[in-house]
């Protein structure tokens, strides 16, 4: 063969020749991708299919890019709906679990006890459960508490909250009949009273929904909990961000302004709610979840409900859910709920780790146009709408988002105005090594 090298190649897949390349030989060239064969297999199929075969490693690489990636979310959302809101670290081994054991007896347990006690604790509340997410957590409940009856909603929370989540839709798909209390900006306790005297009414419960992501002003009035707790009936609350005390004691000095309006879930429930319902992925900090915490009796109503089964969440998520709770207990929750971390570092470090970025980037030339900027980052995920947290970042001129996004650990940041900007409060401090390198990529 020596006698031959550099004058042909006979390697099928390079040969320039009438044949395509076989798909086999094809999908082996692509194995430094480090993409399953078979999947290898489909791309390098679809490649000569297009009779484009040179095309396979591009499609490899675009296949790669469909695939969960870690990213450096350098946007200022701090709870990005697209990104996964919070951001959670949370490691375990594959070691059995005790899911459903209970330990003391060696018999069955509870999958809520280990979680709901915990969670019960911090709300202030008899008990709590976890599903899924807080739509399920609404849904559950309703269709517990109110299957066939109706449940009391004033029309100024009658309310679409991301995505499908509908307040009327929930309450249909659970059986349960909408009662509109009240007006679009105004309801007062007489007009739940109103309803509830209708003839024939048969309101099991009242709903009252967090209108998280949009906000009324003017000549609004809407019944606090603390009324609501007179009627005759329970008084459910969607509170949704999962803020878990008002006085937010995990951060130090006052509660920030930006939480002013934010309904927290210890003081829903000392004001009178039955139940308080949240999602664990907002403001909480934790993993996709819903969280159902206050009266026992209730609480257990929607544990026994068929749908439970259907809602609950499985030992990854309950495990992480543990740890969260645990931090919060321990008030371990600015070192270790990455959410509130971030929102604890202070203004004058996110601006000299912004400088330290943009020095290290200039370092090797070509970054004239960069600077550092004062920014606004947002609390995301809907929650706290209209707000801003003070922040500091790096600013570029031009449209460089595509090409960010194309670094080996993909940067995602956000334009405004043709200027790019990577808003540092969104960034955990290791990852600003990376941003240094994608930046230095563009110059
Ligand atoms: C976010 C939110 C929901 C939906 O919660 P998910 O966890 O996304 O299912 C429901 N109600 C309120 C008030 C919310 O803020």
């Amino acid at each position: 063969m020596s006698h031959e090298s550099g004058t042909r190649t006979t390697v099928a897949a390079d040969a320039p020749s009438d044949r395509p390349p076989s798909v086999d030989v094809l999908a082996r060239s692509l194995s430094g991708t480090g993409l399953p064969h078979p999947v290898l297999v489909d791309i390098a199929r679809a490649a000569i299919a297009a009779g484009e075969p040179d095309s396979a490693a591009h499609r490899a690489a675009l296949f790669r890019r469909t695939l969960l990636t870690p990213v450096v979310n350098a946007t200022g959302v701090l709870l990005h709906t697209n990104l996964g809101r919070a951001p959670v670290a949370h490691a375990q081994n594959a070691r059995a679990q005790t899911v459903e054991f209970d330990l003391t007896t060696g018999e069955r347990g509870s999958r809520q006890r280990a979680v709901g006690q915990l969670f019960a604790r911090l709300c202030g509340a008899e008990t709590a459960m976890v599903v899924n997410n807080n739509a399920a957590a609404v849904l559950l409940v309703v269709a517990a508490l109110a299957e066939g009856r109706e449940v009391a909603v004033s029309r100024g929370e009658s309310v679409e909250i991301g995505g499908a989540f509908r307040v009327p839709e929930v309450m249909e798909q659970s059986g349960a009949r909408l009662v509109d209390v009240g007006t679009t900006n105004r309801t007062r306790l007489a007009d739940y009273r109103r309803a509830m005297a209708r003839p024939g009414a048969d309101i099991a419960m009242v709903l009252k929904v967090h209108p998280s992501n949009y906000r009324i002003e003017g000549f609004v009035e809407d019944t606090p909990v603390t009324q609501l707790a007179e009627l005759d009936v329970p008084v459910v609350a969607d509170i949704g961000s999962g803020l878990l005390d008002a006085n937010v004691p995990w951060l130090p000095g006052a509660p920030p302004a930006w939480l002013a309006d934010e309904p927290a879930a210890a003081q829903t429930i000392a004001a009178g709610a039955a139940l308080v319902t949240f999602s664990a992925d907002k403001l909480l900090g934790g993993p996709q979840a819903g969280i159902i915490a206050g009266n026992a009796a209730l609480v257990a109503r929607c544990a026994s409900h068929p749908l439970a089964r259907a809602l609950r969440p499985g030992g990854l998520v309950l495990a992480a859910l543990q740890d969260l709770a645990l931090a919060y207990l321990g008030r371990e929750v600015t070192e270790r709920v990455p959410f509130w971390r971030m929102v604890a570092v202070s203004v004058a470090e996110l601006e000299a780790r912004a400088r330290a970025v943009v020095e290290q980037v200039g370092a090797v030339g070509g970054a004239d146009a960069m600077r550092v900027v004062a920014t606004d980052a947002l609390p995301g995920a809907g929650s706290a709408p209209g707000v801003t947290m003070a922040s500091f970042g790096v600013e570029l001129d031009g449209d460089h988002l595509a090409a960010l996004r194309a670094h080996a650990t993909p940067v995602i940041a956000r334009v405004r105005d043709d200027r790019t900007v990577l808003d540092l409060r969104s960034v955990d401090p290791s990852d600003d090594a990376t941003l240094v390198d994608a930046l230095r990529a563009l110059a």
